[in-house]
């Protein structure tokens, strides 16, 4: 993919961090300039979390370079030169790089060819620019911070190969990377978080505590939950079926795969074409639902009724089935499946839907990037007068989550619409756009949840919400989303009989408070360090008798078979190991509670009560002890 040059508009809007960082990429250059004058520069603009400049120079900078022109850099900031602008016209730019004069020091025996190539893709309406900075001069558009020595702290991070704009067709440049922040206190809370951030990796945790695996035979992108990894999904469908139940919701079931026509239908072809699956031709007649054939028979050759036989002499018909990418489509057919009126609405439909998406496979990443999904989905369909109150209530069912999952930092991300591009990337409804956009503004607005505007990012079909959570370390997950949808009921012509007996459209609201199970568990694993809380627990309790003596053994079997009467996870460890190495095995697992079972527990009727990174609370009667685990196992508290 070739990449975009960013308007000007664009750079107007790089926020505070991103002026210093690309100004840092500013201080790079100049400090590989003192290294290596031959040095030939492309692009240097802030990425998330820092910068790079693209390098071409015979010298590989590697590593063990970055010693050295971090001592550079730290010159010219100390220098504290400042960032000067200067206007010229497109002749005078081109003479300067001709002269080897651009993001150079002084005048080199080489042309600047980048910048040149650059300038001559500059649209003829716009200005150009250059910026100095000491000796450096630079060909940018900016903004900058007003002095290098505003940078600030900053650290060199890696350093990779990259085609010039992002083309393998163009010579192969050295991407040097770094970050900056304002102070040196920031910049070494961040490398602390990717420390922490490095052991709490849910890749690796998840191999660790047996949650997930991928395999090469299943494929890239397919993750399969082992035991441990199930148990979590389970707890989070019961969580969300309580949830909804409670807030009027109603459970439905849908098939993984659907129609060509059932997309093309809901404009999910051709818009999103690229991220779907491949379909599958099959030879089938469009079944009749009205009774007489559908249902008849198995054929000669053992197929289902419905798909043409060998002796019909009807014309076979050929149609593409895909993997669903989405579950709303489906929904949106069990809307229309029941004549509706104003009475059934509001109407939630609710389910845990599979569905299957085609990432590039260098796109792939742990649960983060997968290609088959499982989503807290749902479709709330209602008149325009029940907008506000569900669309509050879905904001509040998102805070309530956020509170149980103790997660602290969010961020609501309003995305909207570009009028130039409907028709293309938005559906060209403009009025609608328009209308909802502005009702979904001022909900946000008046329930004063945080929440910044983005345009340009909504989904084809309306404005969208993305929900940003912050883990306990501070590292920033995308995890759900809420959509309002206009376009979709209508293709799909989806109407209520309103009181006043004429059809309406209704609109729609597409929400995932939980996100999908891949990415939420991904997120849970390192928000948690894999340490879950009991509800959420892979294995709740385990049991640890001490010794091998056969009433010490029954005892503490009978206190597993009531756990389990309970429905506690509760597991025990029969071996002979002595007790602090069956201890330390528990630990590693992350096992929530230990009871750990001795002699005088058995006189006592009692246990001894371990909690996982908490250390030993002592022995408490048997019954209490089950009594707490249940309560708090209930309450989702513990
Ligand atoms: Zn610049
Ligand atoms: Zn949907």
């Amino acid at each position: 993919m070739k990449e975009e040059r960013k308007t000007l508009e664009q750079r107007a809007e790089m926020s505070d961090i991103e002026r210093l960082r690309h100004s840092a990429s500013h201080v790079l250059a100049t400090a590989i300039l003192k290294l290596w004058p031959e040095a030939q520069f492309a692009a240097g603009p802030p990425v998330e979390n820092g910068f790079y400049y693209d390098v071409d120079l015979p010298h590989r900078i590697s590593p063990d370079d970055f010693e050295k022109i971090e001592a550079e850099m730290k010159k010219e900031i100390k220098e504290n030169h400042p960032f000067e602008r200067m206007e010229v016209s497109r002749d005078e730019a081109l003479e300067m790089g001709k002269k080897g004069r651009l993001a150079a020091l002084s005048e080199r025996p080489e042309p600047s060819k980048y910048k040149i190539d650059i300038i001559e893709n500059i649209p003829p309406d716009e200005k150009i620019s250059l910026y100095r900075n000491g000796d450096f001069i630079d060909l940018c558009a900016g903004p900058h911070v007003m002095r290098t020595g505003n940078v600030g702290a900053f650290k060199l991070t890696n350093v990779a190969s990259a085609y010039y704009k992002g083309d393998e067709k163009n010579p192969q440049l050295q991407r040097v990377y770094g970050t900056a922040f304002k102070t040196k206190k920031e910049l070494d809370d961040y490398f602390g978080m990717l420390e922490e951030a490095k052991k709490r990796d849910h890749r690796k945790l998840g191999k660790e505590l047996e949650l997930f695996v991928f395999d090469d035979d299943v494929g890239p992108g397919l993750p399969m939950f082992l035991p441990r990894g199930a148990v979590i999904a389970d707890e989070l469908e019961k969580l969300a079926k309580e949830t909804e139940f409670a807030a009027g919701y109603q459970r439905v079931r849908t098939p993984h795969i659907a129609r060509e026509s059932m997309y093309k239908k809901s404009g999910h072809l051709p818009y999103y074409a690229e991220s779907m699956f491949p379909p599958m031709e099959l030879e089938d007649r469009l079944p009749s639902l009205s009774g007489q054939t559908a249902f008849s028979a198995v054929d000669d050759f053992g197929r289902q009724a419905g798909r043409p036989s060998a002796m019909s002499g009807e014309t076979p018909d050929f149609h593409r089935y895909y993997l669903k990418a989405m579950n709303c489509p489906h929904h949106h057919k069990l809307f229309a499946a029941i004549p509706r009126s104003y009475r059934d609405l509001p109407l939630r439909l609710a389910e845990y839907g599979t569905y299957y998406r085609y990432e590039q496979s260098g796109e792939l990443f742990g649960l983060m990037r997968v290609r088959s999904l499982q989503m807290n989905d749902a479709h709330l369909y209602m008149t325009p007068e029940q907008f506000e109150t569900e669309f509050n209530a879905v904001n509040e069912m998102y805070l309530n989550y956020f509170k149980l999952f103790g997660i602290e930092k969010y961020l609501m991300r309003f995305s909207t619409h570009d009028p130039s591009k409907l028709g293309q990337k938005f559906v060209d409804e403009p009025e609608l756009w328009k209308k909802t956009e502005e009702m979904t503004r001022n909900v946000l607005k008046r329930s004063g949840i945080e929440y910044v505007e983005v345009p340009n990012e909504a989904a084809f079909y309306g404005p969208k919400i993305d929900v940003q959570a912050w883990s306990a370390i501070g590292r920033e997950f995308s995890i759900a989303t809420n959509q309002v949808d206009f376009a979709q009921p209508r293709r799909f012509g989806l109407v209520y009989k309103d009181r006043d007996n004429i059809e309406k459209t209704p609109i729609c609201i597409h929400r995932a408070p939980l996100g999908t199970h891949e990415r939420f568990i991904g997120f849970l694993i390192e928000h948690y360090a894999g340490n879950f809380p009991l509800w959420l627990s892979p294995e709740q309790v385990r049991v640890l008798p001490i010794g091998d003596e056969a009433k010490v053994l029954d005892y503490s079997m009978s206190i597993l078979n009531e756990l389990r009467a309970h429905q506690v996870r509760a597991e025990i460890d029969e071996s002979s190991d002595k007790i602090n190495g069956k201890i330390q095995r528990a630990e590693q697992m992350k096992v929530h509670t230990m009871f750990v079972i001795g002699k005088r527990d058995l006189e006592a009727d009692a246990v001894s009560v371990r909690v996982h990174g908490k250390g030993n609370l002592g022995a408490t009667p048997r019954s209490e002890a089950i009594a707490e685990i249940l309560h708090s196992i209930q309450e989702r508290n513990g």
